[in-house]
């Protein structure tokens, strides 16, 4: 009798993990049934899907992984009933040895002696795992193995090298069809290839997590900023610069040295310890007390786009999503308590502001208080429910994540939705009781006495870079034209067409739109496509007849050909495109 499931759930993470750990069990039965000498290692879910480390005599090849699908597909259709089979540790390391598992054993072996253990029985199969699983091999109704790589057992380089086999599964072959489709995507839309197909920036060796950014990859930075303190300067904040390099007693003094020290980067200067700034905030809260405010002055907005060194694992980095030095559009805002709600609700609105200008739609997370957090108890409760407050005043819908505050205060963060469903973190709102009463922050209320503001730090980009990063595989480098770096590409078809593409280029360049010339002695064709693969908004080839009459031919990078326009309206056309920011 098959039993039909229509709904494994497959929501949350503790469900996927779920699901992706009877995958992992699935496969190892399959492996097992094929290669019976085969020795495992440890098989559990992680982030995206499931892997397995073996120990086998044979190195496996792709065609291997598609026998290996085979037979879990094989498995799958006999839908055998998954069963948890408490066991002492005896038990366990007993059922080891029969099997000649000598990883397994070394793995019992290292438990305390009064382990609980569980083994999960399928079938023939039974493999030691925390659990839970499935109810039944038939619910992992889809599944790929992607990849085969090598892995040192317990990680270390100097134990035997394994094979790991990496798998990906879902409830449903219409999830795994897409998963796949995503995947070509991303690997489509990756801004480390797309930046360099378009120039925009690099990784040089001399600094790993160091980019470095060329003048085009410059234009779009420039004008992401420039829109950035436009608006700004509108909601009324106020722009400071902050050092980078500050003496590190301050890092003391604002927590950074106790909680934070592992990600940052220190330096000497004659002699005297001095470290590069990982964050803004000790800089504002120095700029804050610098003079004495009144209630009447409050909010106090004092944004910045401030360079920030942190240090990330070298395996960790990831192109312009994850780097070692960014740009982070912040701001520290100093207000009165009865202010709270009011401001956390103007930065929420105008986080949504800027996110819709990009066509993002995002979630909101509340990450409440972490192991290491410094203040209250009492504070941080404090602080969790005005932000839970604003949103819901505003009718936003978020995620709570336990523990996944800043070591100051609890937070909002804000986790963009790219065309492809991916979610990059991005804006963050920070709540903080902390940080004023470490730096004797006051002001002087209305009945002359002082007190301490309350601070909120706060970023809608979240970094330049990763917001960059994000930008380019969410557009495929196929930017609005605002941010092009070359909105209008114009390409001479011999020589003797280069004075009229010079000339056409300074007329459009007067009309405020940046342009590029390819006048090299190049075939026609190829300096298209090379246009193409830059990602130039507009390409106009100019030949005999463009030399003649006041007609452009017209490709766009998103329309592909579009036509003859009139030179003056190809020109306003774009003039309004820009204006308007249009997507
Ligand atoms: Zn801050």
């Amino acid at each position: 009798m098959t039993i039909i499931r229509q709904n494994t759930p497959f929501e949350t993470a503790e469900e996927k993990k779920i699901f992706w750990e009877t995958s992992s069990q699935i496969m190892a039965q399959a492996l097992l049934r094929l290669y019976p000498d085969v020795k495992f290692a440890i098989g559990p879910a992680i982030d995206n899907g499931f892997y397995y480390d073996i120990d086998l005599g044979q190195r496996l090849t792709d065609a291997d992984l598609s026998q290996i699908e085979d037979e879990m597909r094989r498995i799958v259709r006999e839908d055998l009933p998954i069963v948890c089979r408490p066991v002492t540790r005896m038990e366990a390391l007993g059922e080891a040895v029969a099997k000649n598992q000598p990883y397994k054993i070394e793995i019992i072996n290292s438990l305390p002696q009064d382990a609980q253990l569980t083994f999960f029985d399928d079938g023939e199969f039974s493999d030691l795992r925390v659990g839970p699983l499935l109810e039944r091999t038939s619910q992992v109704r889809a599944f790929k193995l992607m990849s085969i790589a090598g892995a040192y057992w317990r990680g270390s380089e100097k134990n035997k090298m394994l094979q790991r086999i990496y798998g990906i599964s879902f409830p449903k072959p219409s999830m795994l069809d897409e998963y796949l489709q995503n995947l070509v995507e991303a690997k489509r839309r990756d801004h480390r290839k797309i930046g360099r197909e378009m120039d925009l920036f690099m990784f040089p060796a001399e600094g790993p997590g160091f980019p470095l950014y060329l003048p085009k990859g410059m234009v779009i930075r420039n004008e992401l900023m420039s829109f950035w303190k436009e608006l700004h300067s509108e909601k009324k904040y106020n722009e400071i610069r902050t050092p980078i390099i500050l003496n590190e007693d301050l890092w003391h003094t604002s927590g950074h040295w106790d909680h934070y020290k592992e990600h940052m980067y220190f330096t000497d200067i004659d002699g005297d310890a001095y470290a590069i700034k990982p964050m803004n905030c000790p800089g504002a809260l120095l700029a804050y007390k610098r003079r004495m405010y009144s209630y009447r002055d409050m909010p106090v907005r004092l944004s910045e786009l401030g360079h920030v060194h942190r240090h990330e694992p070298s395996g960790s980095l990831h192109g312009l999503m994850r780097v070692r030095e960014f740009t982070q559009d912040d701001a520290h805002i100093f207000m009165l308590p009865e202010q709270v709600k009011g401001e956390l609700k103007d930065i929420i609105k105008l986080i949504d502001d800027i996110y819709s200008v990009f066509g993002f739609s995002y979630k909101v997370v509340l990450a409440t208080r972490p192991q290491n957090a410094i203040g209250s108890a009492e504070d941080w409760t404090r602080a969790q429910d005005a932000l839970k407050e604003a949103v819901e005043d505003l009718g936003i819908e978020y995620d709570i994540a336990p523990g996944g505050g800043a070591f100051y205060g609890p937070k909002l963060d804000f986790h963009l939705r790219d065309c492809i469903g991916r979610t990059w973190q991005c804006g963050t709102v920070q709540l903080d009781f902390q940080m004023p009463q470490r730096f004797d922050l006051t002001y002087t209320g209305a009945d002359g006495e002082k007190h301490r503001p309350v601070m909120i730090h706060r970023t809608v980009f979240g970094s330049i870079e990763r917001f960059m990063g994000v930008l380019i595989e969410h557009f495929e480098g196929k930017l609005p034209l605002w941010l092009a770096p070359v909105q209008v590409k114009i390409i001479s078809v011999s020589e003797k067409h280069n004075e009229t593409a010079w000339k056409l280029a300074d007329e459009i360049e007067a009309a405020g739109l940046r342009t590029e010339v390819d006048a090299r002695n190049e075939k026609t064709g190829y300096k298209v496509r090379e246009a193409i693969l830059a990602r130039d908004s507009y390409i106009i080839v100019v030949g005999e007849k463009e030399a003649t009459s006041d007609m452009l031919t017209v490709r766009s990078s998103k329309a592909g050909d579009m036509g003859e326009f009139p030179k003056t309206e190809f020109i306003a056309m774009l003039q309004k495109e820009i204006a308007e920011k249009a997507l």
